[in-house]
């Protein structure tokens, strides 16, 4: 039963004279139950999550994150630490504890002779690509542009322009972080390195991130877009999109999709972004205009925060998700096929199909040299169910496991930590840090040996295993 009364992890009720003092020390605001602010700040985008903290932290800045870090570590609270907001598994909030709450913090700062940026963390990728576009710079970020910076790069960050930049954390100079123990620290390939080391990857189990210095690159106008085809057509454009994968230069990073378009009519599509020259783009994208012929082609010259956008509408807050995801190796017909037959049989027409390609310049960075290992994983697979009606969630949730039992690879767990759910159980946590889980629970001991932030993909420390 979810709790508002602010309890320790170990039952004591707190005294509200101390939340009261801990609320004037703060710069941002405090929000408990039933003030103005507290139901909207609870809700994150997936409204499959209803949780209720006791209390929500609204940082203004870092005296105040390391404030709330303070007092919920003196107080044993349960900890939730939010960014965009966006985790599906709703990693940004908790029942009964607090909330420190990043969302307000801001700031961005385009560094254009550099050609860096500094963001707080509570930015999203929207806000940030508006302001590095102004100088034609860019750099690897999620498909949704109200997606947080912060969940996002933590836990790897995949995105259009992953297979000629790498990921959004291979883009990461520099992460300001407060630790368990208050203290502020900077993390880069100079300072701190193991604890840079586990940030590109390893989620939120460090220390809360307050700041991130992204390398920028000149991003202008690229050549992308839509394309869609008749879903009679579904497996052989399936087959068609290994081919284009197998052979795709870096700048060309491309999706396939089955989805429902709002007049219900079932599609199959090709989500493309070639990030080079436009007339470049106009041949290596030929194949995929010509495939068909196509229902829409979308495919046209525009700004990088542009196509940044195109998924924004399939994906608004407040929808109910499920999702299941693994990492392919390869992209098998077995799997396809039984992709194609599963979906025909999905109960939400909001409900999606996504196949990302990664490789390039993702798969040249070493499986150890950054938290996030699976560098050789060449697709992520996602179905990703969305639907209104809670009365409808036990439907859809089963369809899903159903479609992922039909396509998941036998023998390999291996999944992207930012695309699980809240029930994928400890192995397969274990599974989405691979073979870099042992050198995360080393630096989890060093850095955070009392578990304090455990509402994430959690890597425990050794102390807290031997104790369970
Ligand atoms: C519609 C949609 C589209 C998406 N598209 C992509 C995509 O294209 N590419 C991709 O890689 N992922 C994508 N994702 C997944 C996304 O990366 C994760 O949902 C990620 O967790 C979102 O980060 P957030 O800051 O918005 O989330 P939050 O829910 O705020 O936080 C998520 C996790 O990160 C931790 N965290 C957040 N901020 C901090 C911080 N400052 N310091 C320490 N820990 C922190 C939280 O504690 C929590 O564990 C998508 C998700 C959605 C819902």
């Amino acid at each position: 039963m979810p709790t508002t009364e602010l309890v320790s992890r170990s039952g004591e009720v707190l005294d509200i004279a101390k939340v009261r003092r801990f609320e004037a020390s703060l710069r941002g605001v405090l929000l408990l139950p039933g003030a103005d602010g507290y139901e909207a700040a609870r809700r994150v985008h997936n409204a499959m999550i209803d949780k209720r903290p006791a209390l929500i932290a609204q940082c203004a800045g870092v005296a105040d994150i390391v404030a709330a870090v303070n007092f919920a570590r003196e107080n044993s609270l349960l900890v939730a630490v939010r960014g965009g907001g966006h985790n599906v598994a709703g990693l940004g909030v908790c029942d009964g504890g607090i909330v420190i709450d990043l969302s307000r913090m801001k700031g961005i700062r385009v560094d254009p002779a550099g050609a860096s940026v500094r963001a707080e963390a509570g930015v999203t990728w929207g806000e940030l690509d508006r302001e590095a576009q102004v100088f034609g710079l860019g750099t690897t970020g999620g498909a949704v542009s109200t997606t947080g910076i912060a969940g996002l790069t933590l836990g790897g960050g995949l995105g259009v322009l992953m297979r000629k930049h790498g990921l959004a954390c291979d883009n990461v100079l520099s992460i300001n972080v407060v630790t368990a123990d208050g203290a502020i620290l900077t993390a880069s390939a100079t300072e701190n390195v193991d604890l840079f080391w586990a940030l590109r990857g390893g989620g939120g189990n460090f220390g809360i991130a307050t700041t991130f210095d992204y390398r920028l690159h000149p991003v202008g106008t690229v050549l992308g877009g839509l394309v869609l085809y008749p879903f009679d057509r579904a497996k052989e454009m399936l087959a068609f999109y290994r081919e284009l994968t197998e052979t795709a230069p870096d700048e060309l990073t491309a999706y396939a999709a089955l989805l429902t378009l709002p007049d219900g009519v079932r599609v199959s599509a090709i989500f493309a972004c070639y990030a080079g020259a436009v007339a470049v783009g106009e041949t290596v994208l030929r194949t995929v205009r010509e495939f068909g012929p196509p229902m829409a082609d979308l495919i046209a010259p525009m700004p990088y925060a542009t196509i940044q956008k195109t998924f924004d509408a399939t994906a608004p807050s407040g929808l109910l998700n499920y999702w299941k995801s693994s990492f392919l190796q390869t992209l098998s017909m077995e799997s396809t096929d039984a992709m194609v037959a599963t979906y025909l049989t999905a109960p939400s027409p909001l409900t999606s199909i996504v196949v990302e390609h990664l490789g390039g310049a993702v798969g040249r960075v070493g499986e150890g040299d950054t938290a996030f290992g699976h560098r050789r994983a060449e697709y992520s697979v996602t179905a990703a169910s969305l639907w209104r009606q809670a009365s409808e969630s036990e439907q859809n949730i089963a369809w899903t496991r159903r479609l992922w039992d039909a396509i998941r690879p036998r023998g390999s767990d291996a999944v992207y930590a930012n695309y699980m759910t809240d029930d994928e159980g400890a192995l397969r946590v274990r599974a989405a840090y691979g073979a870099n889980h042992k050198r995360l629970v080393a630096v989890k001991n060093r850095y955070d040996p009392t578990n304090l932030f455990r509402v994430n993909q959690n890597i425990k420390p050794t102390l807290e295993r031997d104790a369970t």
